[in-house]
């Protein structure tokens, strides 16, 4: 399947969970292949992000007083552009995930994104996807198994 196709799917299941609208555990599964059990919880940490449950409101503008229905159209149509940067955004950590051989959590714990930048929170120095991946390989390998061994 196509990257991009693959983008709108996962906006559309994002949106429907972030509204409360059943979703197919399943699409994930399929879309994503060994990936997507990271994937689903990228997924969840973008639905806790956007909305609260509690009363079907929108965390990114602050609009109230939809239901399940409107809530999910509201996301797709005014907020689209928005889920799509954080759906690629969790996307490199669940890359950097998988090449480093750990958990999600454990990446989402050591390295912190801002400004186009990776941080590596062990040392607090800037890197590209690529130069992040490098300097955590070479350097805190047993830093990573030792986090991903205790994180349970
Ligand atoms: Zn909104
Ligand atoms: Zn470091």
């Amino acid at each position: 399947m196509h990257k991009d196709e693959r983008f709108s799917k996962i906006i559309d299941i994002v949106s429907r969970k972030a509204a409360g609208l059943r979703v197919q555990e399943t699409d994930l599964r399929y879309l994503f292949a060994k990936k997507h059990e990271m994937v689903k919880m990228a997924v969840d940490e973008i639905v806790f992000s956007v909305t609260d449950p509690q009363n079907y409101s929108c965390k990114l503008c602050n609009k109230k007083g939809l239901n399940k229905r409107g809530l999910y159209m509201h996301l797709i149509e005014s907020h689209g552009k928005e889920i799509m940067k954080m759906v690629k955004d969790s996307m490199d950590f669940v890359d950097l995930s998988i090449t480093l051989g750990t958990d999600y959590k454990t990446i989402k714990t050591v390295v912190e994104r801002h400004n186009g930048k990776f941080y590596c929170k062990f040392c607090n120095k800037g890197f590209t996807k690529t130069g992040v991946y490098r300097h955590l390989f070479w350097k805190h390998k047993k830093d990573l198994n030792f986090i991903t061994k205790n994180s349970d």
